[in-house]
């Protein structure tokens, strides 16, 4: 198969579809790789490091789209993106449909074959293209929420772990899923009192297992989410219903409630937000004041690290791009039900339950 990696166009985004080391897995089952020129050159991977792997460089992103029979993408196709797909093309790339209306109703148009990173189960269940990007933004969440805790960034003016004789910082972490927990390990080594809610026990009991008394588990309702947000220094948004938009856990009203200076870290926001008052930003403005609580809601996190993104990402992706390039489409997905919950959208019809649904589509 020809496969097409082009340059990520979105705002700060230096990851790209294939490392090196990918492409020459690829070339070495057979198939043709192009990649756009510099499309690695913001993590370090030359035009010469993928020529090298056996990759041929393109000099643009048409001519990438135009001859690929499957693209490998890290984020979304952006409008300008979308109108390059065409029908019988795999697009195999983070999607995030559900709030996002206008990609969603270009890629119908577009007649393409889209398979979402965020969809798509393992063996044993789990989401294993999302995990390696929510083991980075969970990590990174702390160190972003300490950063606006810091007095010239607007916050409290606290240190996370405190010093002897002086508190550490309350931090509560709402969905203890694989950016929780993750969350969860930054905060615990920073040594901040640390609260973890969700409304699977199971999650918790994990968590209780390995931290112990060093963390406090609660199970997560109205109730227990309202009492957190009021005692909170930091809240960090960690929630999913797979697919589906971010259920919203805290009102405007109860934002208002929150310390002045406290701060918010919706990771969520990539599927809406599960705050009231939460709005996308970028890394080049990454937060916003509400009601003196401040917001960082960067849609892409781990784009801030796009090397150790990429290479996590491309660990996961790997034996997925292999198996759709070797296996083709629909044999791929005939033969792997996780990889077939990956498929969002083929031939201008939604084919995820949970997109259509939230979106208004026939299903
Ligand atoms: P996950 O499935 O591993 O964990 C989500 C957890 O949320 C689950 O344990 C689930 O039980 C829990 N949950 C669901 N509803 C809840 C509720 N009402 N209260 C408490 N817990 C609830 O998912 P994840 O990989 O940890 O991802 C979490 C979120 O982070 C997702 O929205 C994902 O898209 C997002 N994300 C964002 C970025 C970014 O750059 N902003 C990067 C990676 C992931």
């Amino acid at each position: 198969m020809r496969i097409g990696v082009p340059k990520e166009i979105k705002n700060h985004e230096y990851r790209v579809g294939l490392t090196p080391a990918s492409v020459r897995e690829l070339v070495a089952h057979g198939h043709e790789v192009l990649v756009e020129t510099r499309a690695g050159a913001g993590i370090g991977c030359e035009n010469a490091h993928y020529e090298a792997a056996g990759a041929t460089v393109v000099d643009s992103a048409e001519e990438v789209f135009s001859r690929a029979q499957m693209v490998v993408k890290v984020k979304e196709p952006q409008p300008a993106e979308c109108k390059m797909l065409h029908e019988g093309q795999i697009l195999f790339t983070y999607l995030h449909l559900a709030p996002d209306p206008i990609q969603t109703r270009l890629l119908v148009e577009s007649g393409v074959t889209a398979i979402a990173y965020e969809t798509v189960t393992g063996p044993r269940g789990g989401l294993p293209l999302l995990a390696p990007m929510s083991e980075v933004a969970g990590r990174m969440s702390i160190q972003a929420g300490a950063h606006c805790l810091e007095k010239a960034h607007g916050g409290l003016g606290m240190l996370l772990g405190g010093v002897p004789g002086v508190a550490p910082a309350h931090v509560t972490v709402i969905g203890g899923g694989v950016v929780g927990a993750n969350a969860v390990r930054m905060a615990v080594g920073m040594g901040a009192h640390v609260c973890v809610l969700d409304r699977d026990v199971d999650r918790l009991r994990l968590l209780d297992a390995e931290y112990g008394s060093r963390i406090t588990t609660l199970y997560s309702t109205r109730e227990a989410i309202e009492q957190q947000a009021v005692a909170a220094d930091l809240v960090i948004g960690a929630v999913l219903v797979p697919g589906a938009s971010a259920p919203k856990l805290l009102s405007a009203e109860q934002v208002s409630a929150m310390k002045p200076g406290a701060v918010l870290v919706d990771v969520a926001i990539d599927q809406g937000g599960c705050f009231a008052t939460s709005h996308p930003t970028t890394h080049d403005d990454p937060t916003y004041v509400v009601d003196s609580v401040i917001h960082y809601c960067v849609a892409n996190m781990p784009g801030a690290v796009p090397r150790t993104s990429t290479f996590a990402l491309n660990n996961a992706t790997l034996p997925y791009t292999l198996a759709l390039a070797s296996k083709g489409f629909p044999r791929a997905v005939a033969d792997d039900a996780g990889l077939l919950a990956g498929l969002n959208v083929h031939r201008g019809r939604i084919t995820y339950r949970a997109v259509a649904d939230d979106l208004g589509y026939d299903w």
